[in-house]
């Protein structure tokens, strides 16, 4: 490609980029088209023969806008995601532009040193111990995986077996702690492990979705052997915590690993106002917490965070003849990738732009605009929050009062009412029994401003929908 067709090429996809992100704050936060309308539209045979790059772009542009979801917009409450920070972004731009394969310090120094500062400023703003090491990969499922991997690896070696040799078969069983309400993604990780989804031992939690620190040490106390036991920093209807400085105890008298699923919540200690929810998590052996949820990291990025860092890289460590070893941190001894993209870079970027100012602002902000909408529709007399509102989460509960069967059905229809107006997007689930609405101010580009127009959103699809019967 020559220089000005670079330089074009280059140009138009910013410009594209930026008309894209100047309008998300007005358009619809649901896509204009569906799944099968995407399929449909994308449907073209394999191509033969290669086309000219601005065409390619253009064509995939025009193909996919409809079908693109306004996550970036101000009121985005869907699941629990971030807005991709424009900062973040641009430097993403650049990590693909360079080309640069993070597996090796001595293959890519600049990625990987990045990598290594970005770990301690992780560190210091979720004040976690500071020996600690990061695996920098691409969401919490795997931040998870890999925490649990070096639990798995760690926990066995006290007992005299070498998993990384000798694998699990003829170990001494492992026994796995968890609370009935945890992440589903952390199930799949314990299935990855070979550890299995039904040798849990669960344990019962309360009504904001926390793990009970009596149930939980019951459960503990009864079992012999390498024990991993897993709490959560971030429920994601309620936002709640565990019990951690409880937790932690228990599971530490009894030599217990102890790891956090903390993929959102975790950012609750890099904010004073709300640093008292995580006390004591700092006392666990690993945590797993996203860059693209409350960091607004573009995607996919989080952090495998391991307090012996000597087990994390022994369960990820990659060696090959053909691998410059050496005393420098390899990012590839961390992470589950050998090859991958440079992820420090847009984690630096992010971090750089909002500043520790700048991200407990924010999350604090996002706290604040949860408990206003809350307020607003607590007042309504037939609506009402099911959790108490100490984080980002909201769990609605319409029609309290109603039929359960009726009331979950109006419900889902309410959501979906929502969802086509598109001026706020909420996602729902099942919580409690009930259907809920699912509420999560996660997104960098939400403001007080935004509370009225949400809860009034919500209220007066409601009323169409119970008017209607
Ligand atoms: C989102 C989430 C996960 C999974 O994270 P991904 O980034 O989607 O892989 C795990 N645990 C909790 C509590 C979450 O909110």
């Amino acid at each position: 490609m020559g220089q000005d067709e670079l330089r074009a090429l280059f140009a138009d996809v910013s410009a594209r980029a930026a008309a894209y992100r100047d309008g998300a704050p007005t358009r619809q936060h649901q896509p204009a088209r569906g799944y099968r309308e995407m399929r449909a539209a994308f449907d073209q045979p394999t191509p033969e023969r290669g086309d000219e790059a601005r065409a390619v772009i253009a064509e995939l542009a025009m193909l996919a806008e409809p079908g693109l979801t306004n996550i970036i917009g101000p009121r985005f409450y869907g699941w629990v995601m971030g807005a991709s920070h424009e900062t973040g972004v641009a430097a993403d731009w650049l990590i693909s532009a360079w080309g640069q394969n993070v597996g090796n310090a001595h293959a890519t120094p600049a990625a990987s040193a990045c990598e290594e500062v970005v770990t301690r400023w992780l560190l210091d703003l979720l004040d976690l111990p500071r020996g600690s090491s990061i695996g920098f990969v691409s969401g919490a499922t795997l931040a998870n995986f890999t925490c649990l991997a070096a639990a798995r690896g760690e926990v066995l070696r006290r007992v005299g077996w070498d998993v990384e040799s000798d694998g699990l078969f003829g170990a001494p069983p492992i026994h796995v702690v968890l609370g009935e309400e945890a992440h589903s993604t952390v199930f799949s990780g314990l299935r990855y492990l070979g550890l299995g989804a039904k040798r849990i031992v669960s344990v019962a939690s309360d009504e904001q979705g926390r793990m009970k620190p009596d149930a939980f040490k019951r459960a503990i106390e009864k079992l012999d052997g390498p024990i991993i036991a897993i709490a959560q920093a971030g429920h994601i209807n309620s936002g709640s915590f565990d019990a951690f400085p409880e937790i932690a105890t228990t599971a530490r008298a009894k030599g217990a690993w102890l790891h956090v699923d903390g993929a959102f919540g975790l950012w609750a200690r890099a904010c004073p106002d709300r640093a008292h929810l995580g006390r004591g998590l700092e006392l666990a052996d690993s945590w797993g917490v996203d860059g693209h949820k409350w960091l607004q990291t573009p995607y996919d990025s989080a952090y495998a965070i391991v307090r012996n860092a000597e087990a994390h890289r022994r369960a990820m460590l990659i060696a090959a003849s053909y691998l410059p070893a050496g005393e420098d941190r390899h990012p590839a001894d961390f992470t589950p990738e050998l090859s991958r993209r440079a992820r420090g870079f847009a984690t630096w970027a992010t971090i750089k732009a909002m500043g520790r100012e700048g991200i407990a602002e924010m999350v604090s902000r996002h706290c604040a605009v949860a408990r206003g909408i809350a307020e607003r529709l607590n007042a309504a007399p037939d609506v009402s929050v099911l959790n108490e509102v100490v984080l980002n989460q909201v769990a609605v509960c319409l029609g309290p009062d109603m039929d359960v069967a009726k009331a979950d059905e109006l419900t889902a229809r309410t959501i979906a009412r929502i969802q086509n107006e598109g001026v706020i997007f909420v996602g729902g689930a099942v919580w409690r029994g009930r259907q809920i609405i699912r509420i999560s101010v996660c997104s960098m580009n939400t403001t007080e401003a935004d509370v009225a127009v949400s809860a009034d959103a919500i209220l007066s699809a409601w009323r169409a929908e119970r008017d209607a019967g």
